[in-house]
């Protein structure tokens, strides 16, 4: 079956979470920058009448409460990008379930219901956090977006297309993020430092091949994509270059694809009619 619809997702978090990297503490208020950075990719949005998914971190909901209800009210899907930002693999698994718990009740607050799609920091679950997966299941989530077919920060063998998890009885369903296979691996295309960097015809002709053997694209990006003035942390070079290098307002290429593409939320593309054409793998 073909798939038309692609998603466009959101990971909600300000300047200063870059993943991997402790957070400071002490950040002052009038210096964050997330809100007015994702009503810019909401008014984007609803220029195209295009609903998406928001990854929202926990503890950035519970500080800055307009902003889920914000998305909410504007017909968006929000889903969990944890509480603290910490990497799923530096948790035990009790805290991650605390973790949940904690984003889901800010949620459930703000937005008027439970997260039923989880993403972690920096696709910070893999061989090493075999637990994950049955957790998110058994708290009632329906879709993971955490697992990357990129080589270093994840397995670069990984499946490029949605599947079902095999290990839950293909109950949880796996939204690796858009990339492109060359020969000399996958290029992050989708998302991050790779889509700002990455010609857009290259992400179109990617796009377009993914849709054109049936399967949907998942984009991703951050609010401080959009917002290439803000303040950056002073980073290890390799860093630097991942969350800042070839910084520029990522704002005109997300308005070319919604004109090329078709997008929609991850729990759309879970429905019935989907879901079934997913491998269990
Ligand atoms: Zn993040």
């Amino acid at each position: 079956m073909a798939v038309f619809f692609n998603a466009l997702t959101i990971d909600v978090e300000d300047w200063y979470h870059v993943c991997g990297v402790e957070r400071k503490q002490s950040i002052p208020r009038n210096s964050w920058r997330v809100f007015a950075a994702t009503e810019r990719i909401l008014k984007l949005l609803n220029e195209f009448n295009v609903k998406s998914t928001f990854f929202v971190l926990g503890s950035l909901a519970a500080a800055e409460p307009e902003l889920v209800k914000l998305i909410a009210a504007e017909g968006h899907e929000v889903a969990s990008h944890g509480w603290s930002h910490e990497l799923v693999h530096q948790l035990t698994p009790d805290q991650f379930r605390a973790e949940l718990a904690q984003t889901e009740d800010v949620i459930q607050a703000q937005a008027g219901y439970l997260p039923v799609g989880f993403r972690a920091p920096q696709w910070s679950v893999s061989a090493r956090t075999p637990w994950v997966h049955d957790v998110l299941v058994e708290r009632g989530y329906r879709y993971d977006s955490s697992l990357s077919p990129l080589p270093f920060i994840g397995d670069r063998k990984g499946l490029r297309v949605p599947y079902r998890l095999g290990s839950t009885g293909g109950e949880l369903c796996e939204f690796p993020p858009l990339v492109t296979p060359t020969w000399l691996g996958n290029l992050p295309t989708g998302g991050g430092w790779g889509f700002r960097f990455f010609p857009t015809a290259l992400v179109e002709s990617s796009v377009g091949r993914l849709n054109a053997s049936g399967n949907p694209a998942v984009l991703y990006l951050h609010p401080r994509d959009v917002d290439p003035d803000g303040p950056r942390l002073s980073l290890p070079l390799l860093k630097r270059f991942a969350a800042y290098g070839t910084r520029n307002d990522a704002l005109p290429r997300i308005r070319r694809l919604l004109e090329g593409f078709r997008f929609t939320t991850l729990k759309e593309l879970i429905a019935d009619d989907l879901l079934h054409s997913y491998p269990i793998v």
